[in-house]
């Protein structure tokens, strides 16, 4: 793979496989371009200023928002993202405007309180269509922010929105496609993929939150570095670093060996995402639509990162302490879900005000923060959980 020139790509610019703005597909909303920003720099700016973006600094990403000061929160999470993408992309010759805007938006839809809270949430909403938070990601984006007089949503254009919805049920897809034919769900009804931008953003959302959840797994004490130690991806640079540095131990001996691999990481999809689009030659972002999934890992790398991925899995999010929070939080959601259905005067105006009660909970309670959801539950049940 050594074959994929990492320098003389970055120096080319944007290469003709990348998004241009030039060519957008547009917007929902026909909108005159802006006088010095690109559609794409348009949309992370969008995305910077909506309500949902600062909300993500008080919601979950594995410990609760009040576990620590020091955890990734969905918004610390969401510019580590965009940071690992934005590289990339550089490198690559990809637009780093859209590949940044879908990394800053990808979990926009995310409830409070994590997976958990998103499962709750689902679970309440079955019958009524489910709950998924790409999707919601999407609807987040496209109605349910409220800033501009002409419209709802924060009308981006077409390849963030693409971006944005990362994955969707053929269900799913078909009700998309039936109010926006040919749209952004068409690729899960005919196999097709998404930018390279798009699919840069979803990995390096694997790579972020691979390594960041060592580093808060180790900080909060449910890991110790003898347990990650047993990963081979991470035992790699852990090896290394203390071969380089054996006087260097604790938190910087932690961060040194997350950051050798993450870097490693990084010039492994850089590499082999290379390598793809040598062989592949898309000659356009259309071609790369139709040829399969490019961005990716190498073969071992890939292997390496899923092992990664399982021991996350079963030793920190399936962690006893974890799990603890996480059936109080299902009950958080259970409860306010039930509570407004019962009460809708208890919501606030713009959802109180709609005829699809059941989504209009589900919208209000998605959007919530942590901390505003237990506060809301301690107000119309007069319990206190997770505190
Ligand atoms: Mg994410």
């Amino acid at each position: 793979m050594a074959d994929f020139d990492r320098n003389a790509a970055l120096a080319a610019g944007l290469a003709p496989y990348a998004s241009d703005p030039a060519h957008t597909r547009g917007r929902r909303h026909p909108t005159p371009a802006a006088p010095t920003r690109n559609a794409y720099q348009r949309d992370r700016d969008r995305i910077v200023h909506s309500t949902a973006f600062r909300r993500l600094v008080y919601k979950t990403q594995v410990f609760l928002n009040h576990e620590g000061d020091l955890f990734r929160t969905r918004l610390t999470h969401s510019l580590e993202v965009a940071q690992l993408a934005r590289s990339v992309a550089r490198t690559l010759g990809l637009h780093e405007d859209l590949t940044e805007a879908i990394a800053l938006a990808h979990d926009l839809g995310h409830t409070p309180f994590g997976h958990a809270g998103q499962d709750a949430l689902n679970e309440c909403m079955a019958g009524h269509g489910g709950f998924e938070h790409n999707l919601q990601s999407l609807r987040v984006v496209d109605e349910l922010e409220h800033r501009y007089p002409e419209y709802d949503g924060l009308n981006l254009s077409f390849e963030t929105r693409e971006g944005i919805l990362k994955h969707c049920s053929p269900q799913l897809a078909r009700q998309i496609e039936a109010t926006e034919p040919g749209g952004v769900a068409r690729r899960f009804l005919d196999g097709t993929q998404p930018s390279l931008e798009a699919q840069l953003a979803n990995l390096a959302d694997e790579v972020a939150y691979n390594a960041h959840d060592i580093d808060d797994g180790v900080r909060s004490g449910l890991l110790t570095l003898e347990q990650v130690a047993e990963v081979p991806l991470f035992a790699r640079f852990l090896d290394a670093t203390r071969a380089d540095h054996p006087e260097v131990r604790d938190r910087r001996l932690l961060h040194e060996s997350i950051r050798r691999m993450l870097s490693a990481q990084i010039y492994d999809v850089i590499d082999a995402t290379g390598a793809a689009l040598r062989a592949a030659a898309p000659d356009s972002a259309d071609a790369v639509r139709r040829a399969g999934p490019l961005v990716c890992f190498g073969e071992d790398m890939r292997a390496q990162s899923r092992a990664l991925k399982r021991f996350l899995f079963t030793q920190l999010y399936r962690h006893p302490r974890v799990v603890e929070t996480t059936t109080q939080a299902r009950q958080v959601v259970r409860e306010l879900f039930a509570a407004y259905l019962a009460q809708p005067d208890e919501l606030r105006a713009e959802f109180a005000e709609r005829s699809d009660r059941e989504r209009a909970v589900a919208d209000y309670i998605a959007g919530m923060t942590d901390r505003f959801a237990l506060r809301e539950h301690e107000r119309l049940t007069g319990q206190r959980l997770l505190t």
